[in-house]
């Protein structure tokens, strides 16, 4: 079997494409224009090349993009009350705090600073705990992206054994709330699962998330099943820095039904889905109805 390539790239400019129409339509309509509000702590150059592009896509979407671009030495007190500002500022309707903060900074205590309602990442444990018990939230933007393009090549994901690899609060976790919500059986494993290459042979729906390159061999993956491929790991080949998943593409493309590529799958999902989220905070902030994707 060869498995159908899920096209990320094209999927997000679909939704960013869906999005801008209903940005358009709010300003329009209501004379409201949801703003972005990327707040980035010191130099790391991945970091910035992260915010660009988030800067860039906020924009093209019919946004309003506000940057807080702060030296390295920021003190928590100066983040916290950067937070405190934009929470109520009216024309911002999310905060995205860029991760990972400096050292000395608590990025726990600044993510639980932000008012959970702008909180378009989904960190707040308001939001965790809210998409947890079924109540509407503002869920983690990866995650999300994975369950859209899960759905591109399984549209009905109920009863399914779906298997999420990785158990972090920001993919793993969350995903597997969303799974639940899809009414998916779901198994959560991570570095203490037993035989895992078992447990994955299980899946229906593969979900690895792990931030190992290509862990997931191909005779881990079930015939047929669909496979999600958050990893982002850079890897020297032949001198140069390659990006791969955490699943040997090549391998499990044999076997799976369909599956993501690394890159060009779950990252530009990952950026559509803040705009999304960014278009339904701003709704909701100003009591109209949320557009339904
Ligand atoms: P993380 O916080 O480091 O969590 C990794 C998880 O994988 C942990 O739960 C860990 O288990 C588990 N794990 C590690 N080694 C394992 C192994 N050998 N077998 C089974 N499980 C193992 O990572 P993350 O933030 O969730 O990110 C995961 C990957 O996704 C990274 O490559 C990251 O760069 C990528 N990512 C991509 C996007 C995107 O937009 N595409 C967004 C976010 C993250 P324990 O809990 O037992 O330690």
């Amino acid at each position: 079997m060869t498995a159908k390539i899920i096209n990320g790239k094209m999927y997000a400019a679909e939704l960013r494409g869906k999005v801008a129409d209903a940005v358009h339509r709010l300003a329009r309509d209501r004379g409201i224009v949801p703003g972005l509000a990327v707040v980035l702590v010191g130099d790391n150059p991945a970091s910035q090349i992260y915010v660009g592009s988030k800067k860039k896509m906020t924009v093209a979407a019919g946004m309003r993009s506000f940057d807080h671009a702060l030296p390295e030495h920021t003190s928590e007190a100066e983040l916290l009350k950067l937070i405190g500002r934009l929470n109520t500022d009216p024309v911002v309707s999310g905060i995205l705090v860029q991760l990972p903060l400096p050292r000395h900074i608590d990025a726990q205590k600044i993510l639980a600073a932000i008012d959970p309602a702008k909180d378009v990442d989904g960190f707040h444990p308001v939001n965790a705990g809210r998409l947890a018990t079924g109540l509407p939230a503002l869920v983690p933007c990866t995650p999300l992206g994975c369950i859209m393009l899960a759905k591109t090549a399984q549209p009905a994901l109920e009863g399914l054994d779906a298997v999420v690899v990785g158990r972090s609060n920001i993919v793993g976790k969350p995903l597997v709330q969303l799974l639940l919500r899809e009414n998916a059986t779901v198994t959560i494993a991570h570095s203490k699962t037993r035989d895992l290459p078992a447990v994955c042979r299980r899946a229906d729906l593969l979900f690895a998330a792990i931030g190992r390159a290509e862990t997931i061999r191909g005779d881990w993956v079930k015939p047929g099943a669909v496979v999600i491929d958050v990893g982002i790991n850079r890897v020297a080949v032949d001198g140069k820095t390659r990006i791969v998943g955490d699943v040997a593409f090549a391998e499990a493309a044999q076997v799976a039904g369909a599956i993501t590529p690394v890159p060009g799958g779950v990252g530009p999902m990952t950026i559509a889905c803040l705009m999304l989220n960014t278009l339904r905070a701003a709704c909701a902030l100003a009591n109209v109805p949320v557009p339904e994707f």
